[in-house]
């Protein structure tokens, strides 16, 4: 993989949402590959936390930045991974994400014209919405409802798809299209409202695990490291590969048997409870990844419950962290209100 300028010199690589879950695990990546990293991103999801372990490099440079607004800085390559990606945070502020997703697109874009940088952008599953085809294929459409919940999340996603191929058409740029389909892995946000996350979380402090619905739609999920993985080859492959290339795991498992992996996995005594199932949810997702296969020789490596388990040990340290620093909290304002 080439991994620095022709001329030697390492790649200055800006990662929009560097800061979040797949982001930060992509800046650390690309800085273990001799590069020189700027992180942009403006906390809205992510946390300091998730990049505090790279701050002191001096590869690696971090901004606070709203996408919306437009970016001057001089770089080779573009991951343009700002946009918050659980439905909770993406609905929110619905007017704000359509925003990222659009404005955001307008800008990285914008910016890569100028500087003439190759720019990846980290599209979505969801432009398929609630699919009538199963596995899905690039080739399909979609079926997104474009004025429910979760549109700002899927169509905003499904404008900067197009943007980007616009961009591609009008001023040549060189774009890589990923359709990311349902990841996971340590450093997701513990309150996000996924349901990797949610159930570890749950199943961790001995909850009652929400099962929405019958427990019976699908998804296939992908651990974090094979989905950066495939990132890293998707930016270096020829310039007339574009995509759109699905990226993730065909392994398709039904939210309850999920639940269940996790009960098992965790040990706890947690139950199973059923609560209404959101708009709009998606019946059942799983990527066809043939293309992915033949233009970059990627599949994913790491099986779930092999993944579920790094995931648990990561929510298990952090949730002890977080737990000694509220009893740490606590006791001095015990002892200050003791004065
Ligand atoms: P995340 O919420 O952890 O990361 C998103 C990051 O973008 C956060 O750090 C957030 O603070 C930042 N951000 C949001 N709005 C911004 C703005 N206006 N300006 C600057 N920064 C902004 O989510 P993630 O799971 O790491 O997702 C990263 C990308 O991958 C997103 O674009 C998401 O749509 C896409 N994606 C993720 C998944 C998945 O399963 N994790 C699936 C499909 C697509
Ligand atoms: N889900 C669930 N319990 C939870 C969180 C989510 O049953 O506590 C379900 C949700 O309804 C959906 C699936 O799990 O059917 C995946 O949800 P997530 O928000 O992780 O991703 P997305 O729906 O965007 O694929």
């Amino acid at each position: 993989m080439a991994s620095k300028l022709s001329d030697g010199h390492a790649k200055k690589i800006l990662v929009t949402g560097g800061a979040g879950f797949l982001g930060s695990h992509l800046c650390e990546r690309l800085l273990a590959q001799g590069h020189d990293v700027l992180c942009v991103d403006n906390f809205f999801t992510g946390t300091r936390r998730n990049i505090a372990h790279m701050m002191g490099e001096p590869s690696f440079e971090f901004l606070r930045h709203d996408v919306t607004f437009p970016l001057y800085v001089e770089v080779d390559e573009i991951y343009n991974l700002a946009c918050p990606a659980s439905p909770i945070h993406y609905q929110f502020d619905p007017v704000q994400t359509t925003k990222t997703s659009v404005h955001g697109a307008i800008n990285v874009l914008g910016l890569a014209k100028r500087v003439k940088a190759r720019v990846l952008q980290a599209s979505t599953s969801e432009v398929y919405g609630d699919p009538e085809i199963h596995p899905q294929q690039e080739t399909y459409w979609g079926r997104v409802n474009p004025i429910g919940y979760r549109a700002c999340y899927d169509e905003g996603k499904r404008c900067a798809e197009t943007l980007f191929f616009d961009y591609h058409r009008q001023h040549r740029l060189e774009i890589k299209v990923m359709r990311i389909f349902n990841t996971y892995g340590p450093r997701m946000h513990p309150n996000d409202g996924r349901v990797v996350s949610n159930f570890i979380v749950q199943a961790l402090k001995g909850k009652d695990i929400t099962i929405y619905g019958d427990g019976s739609q699908t998804r296939a999920f992908c651990y974090v490291d094979d989905l950066v993985e495939a990132m890293l080859r998707m930016m270096s492959t020829a310039p007339e590969i574009t995509g759109p290339v699905n990226i993730g795991n065909p392994g398709e498992c039904s939210i309850r048997e999920l639940a269940e992996m996790v009960i098992e996995l965790t040990g706890t005594t947690s139950k199973l409870v059923s609560k209404p199932l959101p708009q709009d949810d998606p019946k059942q997702r799983r990527p066809d990844i043939g293309l992915a296969k033949k233009i970059l020789g990627w599949e994913p490596k790491i099986e779930l419950r092999q993944g579920l388990a790094k995931t648990i040990a990561y929510f298990d340290a952090f949730l002890s962290e977080e737990g000694s620093k509220s009893k740490t909290k606590a006791r001095s304002r015990a002892v200050s209100g003791s004065r």
